[in-house]
């Protein structure tokens, strides 16, 4: 009998390529009754690891590559979020041909997009598919985009008082400062994006979420409960990427790791595109000497633009702007990777002991895995919100102070790694962290929380 199919839409970027593309790995894996069918997008050509990644796909995946879109015309403030939003809207007319193609050869049953990816989900409506939006991301964010109106009457209205914390319902108190980037500059195109993505959630017919019931429990029993008139969120993680996340060249620090003491090593890095301004890679080049910690550090080429190697490859050598004689002071000490690690590899190493993370979600839900307590260091996008779970609600990590430039100092970045890896501080982090990590592992057993939540949908689908 013909296997029901679902079409699946990513956006482009190593972390909105991924993630769904591994939830449609799990699904496969949990309900191999079906065949999944991937349109991908991508701005010029396909970045190395995204590329690397796509290599690895099982045969019961069918990608379609999207003819890349490019920006030339863009004005240079568009944010990252619109450009990823846009990676898709452009695709729109190949994705609309190629999803009526699919749907006149295959049974369709369903659509399951990105959340940057919501432009499509009109596209699986006009064929009666039901749509879903996968969201790589926590409930924590998802109650922030359902709550965003009220918010805005919040952030407006001239008798609150601005320090006041935000409350977005199911989460601990949030300092408006760590808001998302977009609501650190109001009004703005980011903001409005924002507010009009929010909106695009109530077409769905369904929200996954990369979350766990133990790891979000108030955040996702709000949204299960609350709000009647939105629609249904599973919350199906902590999926993460099965195999190896490593390029060629990030092996040798493998290698590196195993002659090292058991978690004695503090892992270093800003996600697949987080990059630093150069005053602030010489504050940590010299705050991580001066810790006397064991490191490994994934240095990326320094930018003005926290997010600059997000969407294009980078082609400096990193190496080259770190501070003068530091890579020769600290040979002993730590091993530095340019541009890229297989950071899950590395979590999972028994010499990792730390994790200075700039808290995107696919690191958050790695770090908790593998059971390693975090150093948190926002950059962008909602990284802050995620940073305040795991500090305040969650008490997995420790923050460092930033100062009124906007820095953080040497001497506070040693303070908080010696902190973490030494000070009892560190050591009820650590426990609490490795409760998490059984957790999470039981989440996604034969018989855990979020694989009961995929099978109810995958025995929903079935019987369409
Ligand atoms: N990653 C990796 N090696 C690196 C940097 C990142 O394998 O050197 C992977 C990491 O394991 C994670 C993803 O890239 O799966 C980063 O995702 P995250 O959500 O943490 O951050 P983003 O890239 O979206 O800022």
């Amino acid at each position: 009998m013909e296997k029901p199919h679902i079409a699946v839409v990513p956006s482009a970027g190593f972390t909105h390529l991924v993630p769904i593309l591994e939830f449609s790995k799990r699904l496969l894996h949990l309900h191999p009754e079906f065949h999944i069918t991937c349109f991908i997008p991508s701005v010029g050509s396909i970045p190395p690891s995204s590329k690397a990644y796509l290599q690895t796909l099982p045969p019961t995946i069918t990608s379609i590559f999207l003819s890349p879109v490019t920006f030339d015309h863009l004005p240079d403030a568009t944010t990252l979020a619109l450009q990823i939003e846009l990676s898709v809207n452009l695709s729109l007319p190949q994705i609309r041909q190629e999803l009526e193609s699919l749907c006149s050869r295959a049974k369709v049953v369903a659509l399951v997009v990105d959340v940057f990816a919501s432009g499509a989900m009109d596209l699986g409506k006009e064929h009666n598919l039901l749509s879903y939006m996968y969201l790589p991301q926590s409930a924590m964010l998802l109650s922030l985009y359902f709550y965003s109106s009220k918010l805005d009457e919040i952030l407006f209205s001239k008798s609150r008082d601005p320090k006041e914390p935000i409350k977005i319902p199911g989460s601990v108190p949030i300092p408006r400062t760590d808001l998302p980037l977009p609501f650190q500059h109001l009004p703005s195109a980011g903001y409005k994006g924002f507010l009009e993505r929010a909106k695009r959630f109530d077409v769905a017919d369904g929200i996954f979420m990369n979350t766990f019931l133990e790891l979000e429990s108030e955040a996702i029993r709000t949204l299960q409960e609350e709000d009647k008139a939105k629609p249904k969120v599973y919350p199906v993680g902590p999926i993460i990427q099965m195999g190896s996340s490593g390029q060629e060249n990030g092996v040798t620090c493998l290698t590196w790791l195993d002659k090292q003491e058991p978690k004695s090593v503090l892992y270093v890095s800003f996600g697949s595109g987080g990059t630093l301004s150069q005053d602030q890679l010489n504050e940590l080049a010299f705050g991580l000497e001066l810790s006397g910690q064991k490191f490994l550090w994934v240095v990326r080429a320094p930018s003005s633009v926290v997010s600059s190697a997000y969407l294009s490859a980078e082609t400096n050598d990193p190496l080259k702007f770190l501070p003068h004689g530091f890579l020769e002071r600290t040979k002993k000490q730590g091993f530095v990777v340019p541009d890229w690690a297989p950071q899950i590899e590395v979590l999972g190493h028994s010499s990792t002991g730390g994790f200075i993370s700039h808290c995107g979600w696919n690191s958050v839900l790695e770090s908790v895995v593998k059971g390693v307590p975090v150093i948190a260091w926002p950059l962008f996008a909602e990284q802050s919100l995620n940073a305040v779970m795991l500090t305040d609600d969650v008490k997995v990590a420790l923050r460092p102070k930033v100062n009124e430039t906007g820095l953080v100092e040497r001497q506070e970045i040693a303070r908080v790694v010696r902190g973490l890896m030494e000070d009892n501080q560190g050591m009820e982090i650590r426990k609490r962290m490795e409760q998490l990590k059984i957790e999470a592992a039981n989440a996604i057993k034969e018989d855990g929380s979020s694989t009961k939540t995929l099978s109810e949908v995958a025995t929903s689908l079935r019987g369409i």
